[in-house]
């Protein structure tokens, strides 16, 4: 008899500059059973940003070829640019044995939802504590020309519309109580799925 945990697969949305990637970095700083899914994107790289770490960042013509051979897990468009999970990302991170984090909009949280058994997901939005906190964490982080972060708030009040579909929702506020919600939720849903094989 072995104890066997299931790789589950944790779905993290929410408007840009809410603080996802902040809190994904400090709750896998303390988790080596966690892996970061790295999407594929046309979107230019950040200051500090780096190919294969933070995504795989791919041309328009790379990205549409992949789609057109069914690469990709899901998929969007987002902001102007395409977002997408390969397929071979995920099978890579389960094959190691870990549980995955995408950090997807909502529309490609719509399709991992549809397409994975839902054994295996749990959807998490991370929310703000309101619209003018958001724009001026966009703004602090200084990553982003002007017109980009217009873009991104516009746009912020459609996705936090979609919070409600999701099994949890986390208000960041305060860093170190949103990283502990996302880190208790994480334990609870493994503890929800764990069995035994005999
Ligand atoms: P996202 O990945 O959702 O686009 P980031 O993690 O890049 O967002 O965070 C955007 C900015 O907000 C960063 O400068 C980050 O340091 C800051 N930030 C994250 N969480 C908080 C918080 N709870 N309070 C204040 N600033 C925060
Ligand atoms: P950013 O450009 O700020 O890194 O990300 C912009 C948005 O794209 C965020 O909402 C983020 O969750 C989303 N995103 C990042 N990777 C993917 C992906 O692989 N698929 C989808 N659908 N969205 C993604």
């Amino acid at each position: 008899m072995s104890n066997n945990l299931p790789n589950l697969v944790f779905i993290i949305s929410g408007p840009s500059g809410v603080g996802k990637s902040t809190l994904i970095h400090r709750v896998m700083s303390q988790d080596p059973r966690l892996a970061f899914s790295i999407s594929h994107t046309t979107r230019p790289p950040r200051p500090g940003e780096k190919d294969g770490r933070d995504y795989y960042f791919v041309t328009r013509d790379t990205f549409e070829k992949l789609i057109s051979e069914d690469a990709f897990l899901e998929w969007a468009e987002v902001y102007g640019e395409y977002y997408g999970t390969s397929k071979r990302e995920i099978d890579r991170l389960s094959s190691l044995g870990k549980d995955v984090i995408l950090d997807i909009d909502v529309q490609g949280a719509r399709q991992v939802m549809e397409r994975l058994d839902r054994n295996r997901w749990t959807s998490i939005f991370i929310l703000p504590p309101d619209l003018k906190a958001l724009e001026q964490r966009l703004i602090a982080r200084g990553k982003d020309p002007k017109d980009r972060i217009a873009r991104r708030l516009k746009i912020a009040e459609q996705e936090i519309a979609q919070a409600e579909r999701y099994d949890y929702r986390i208000v960041n506020d305060v860093l170190e109580r949103a990283t502990r919600d996302l880190k208790n939720i994480i334990e609870r849903e493994r503890t929800k799925h764990f069995h035994i094989d005999r």
